[in-house]
């Protein structure tokens, strides 16, 4: 049989489980663009933001990754710009590739609306691993510079916002509240007039979520002195000033925003059926059904439960609906029948600064704690060793075919 050509296009957590799959089939050829040469684990970057890890601990190389499965699985850096879904054609920035099968994986990015004046100018995402990167330390040269001309004492407050009470908005707000008490405890500095105020236009932090969650995040919250601003809609934001509710303002000196979500800018273009946060509308085999052989997983696609309930966008999800779509491409080759798309969301961990971590698994595992912190680390480093250890192979190789090369 001859071997098919599959594109992934992007190489997060919905591309690199399809990968792992169609990369060690017999009949396909597989190539993985991604803008970056890495995987950004977005699950752990409040640890990478709160100075708990560094920036190796939230990266995966999908150059060694792809390494190391071989010859027939390639790895290009490109930025794709647009698809000819009927010469079967993707056009990168810098290259073009011809595909049998398509999986579309690009993900999706913060959602600045529009009718909010400044908002995109005057606050950092963290969807990104740049962009946590300049938050990270843009924060702590702020930080700094404000003590150095108060000569230690901060008299006037530091105020950090955070936009949004989602899974992101509440885990970054938790982190940073832990991390300024241990920066303040650690360093016994005079400086502790910093305050966290987490915006939300709900009623409540997680809104929809597990009930459990809810509480045990908005007790956790408050304990670590986080003010959380329930009932709030941003209306514009300036230099250094918020207002909420056409009327309310708040001074800050650091401004984060996380809520909502729209899909890659990649969907903008695309001739395709879309939602409105632009996220493409994919069949029960993750198929875009107008066009043959092309697929979409991950935050990207409109995913659904076996209900038909729209599933919010989470790794779980994205790795689920990739590992779905990477064995619908492998049956389609084989003239198989599809499987119909069944994600199931296990439960929620949500990260709430140091060691404390509010688990809800299963419907019936609820634990909050240090237990719920070790259960997290495990599944989260599960995930990054078995990448590592497959990165590991391809290093390898990479060092035996440098001792072969002449040059
Ligand atoms: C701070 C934060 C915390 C989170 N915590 C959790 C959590 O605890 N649990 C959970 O389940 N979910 C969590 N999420 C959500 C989760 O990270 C996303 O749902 C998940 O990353 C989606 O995976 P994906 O594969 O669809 O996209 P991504 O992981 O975003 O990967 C997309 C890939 O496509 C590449 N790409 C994009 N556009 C192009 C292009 N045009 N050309 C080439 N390459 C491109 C990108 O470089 C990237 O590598 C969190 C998100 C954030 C931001």
């Amino acid at each position: 049989m001859e071997r098919k050509r599959v594109v992934i296009i992007g190489g997060g957590y919905a591309g690199v489980q399809a990968l792992k799959i169609l990369a060690t089939s017999e009949i396909c050829d597989v190539v993985l663009i991604d803008q970056h040469p890495y995987h950004y684990l977005q699950t752990e970057a409040y640890e990478l933001i709160a100075n708990e890890c560094s920036m190796t601990r939230v990266t995966i190389d999908l150059v060694a990754l792809c390494m190391s499965y071989g010859e027939h699985v390639s790895y290009i850096k490109d930025t794709v710009r647009d698809i000819d879904f009927d010469s079967k054609h993707v056009l990168g920035q810098n290259s073009g590739h011809s595909y049998d099968y398509l999986l579309m994986c690009t993900g999706s990015r913060t959602a600045y609306n529009a009718g909010i004046k400044g908002l995109r100018e005057y606050s950092h995402g963290v969807k990104t691993l740049p962009s946590a990167l300049a938050f990270k330390q843009q924060f702590e040269q702020r930080l700094y510079q404000r003590m150095e001309s108060e000569g230690g004492w901060c008299s006037e407050p530091f105020n950090v916002l955070i936009g949004g009470g989602g899974l992101s908005g509440v885990e970054i707000a938790a982190e940073m509240a832990h991390y300024i008490r241990l920066f303040h405890k650690d360093n016994t500095l005079t400086c502790d007039n910093i305050h966290i105020f987490l915006i939300i236009p709900h009623e409540s932090v997680l809104d929809g979520m597990d009930p459990y969650l809810i509480t045990q995040a908005t007790k956790r919250l408050l304990k670590l002195g986080v003010k959380i601003i329930n009932h709030s809609r941003i209306t514009s934001v300036q230099e250094h000033t918020l207002i909420l509710n056409e009327a309310e303002k708040i001074c800050f000196d650091f401004m984060i925003f996380t809520g909502g979500m729209v899909a890659s800018t990649l969907t903008a273009g695309l001739d395709t059926l879309k939602n409105k946060k632009s996220q493409l509308i994919v069949d029960e085999y993750l198929r875009i059904c107008r066009y043959d052989g092309v697929f979409a997983a991950g935050d990207i696609a409109e995913l659904r439960d076996k209900k038909g309930k729209i599933l919010p966008p989470t790794a779980q999800s994205a790795k689920q609906s990739g590992i779905y779509a990477a064995n619908n491409i492998l049956a389609s080759c084989q003239g198989e029948a599809m499987s119909v798309t069944d994600i199931q969301i296990r439960g929620m961990m949500i990260a709430l600064g140091g060691n404390y971590t509010s688990v809800s698994l299963f419907g019936w595992i609820k634990i909050s704690g240090i237990a719920g912190y070790v259960i997290k680390t495990i599944i989260m480093r599960g995930y990054r060793y078995l990448l590592h250890i497959q990165c590991t192979k391809g290093v390898n190789q990479m060092a035996k075919s440098r001792r072969h090369c002449p040059f």
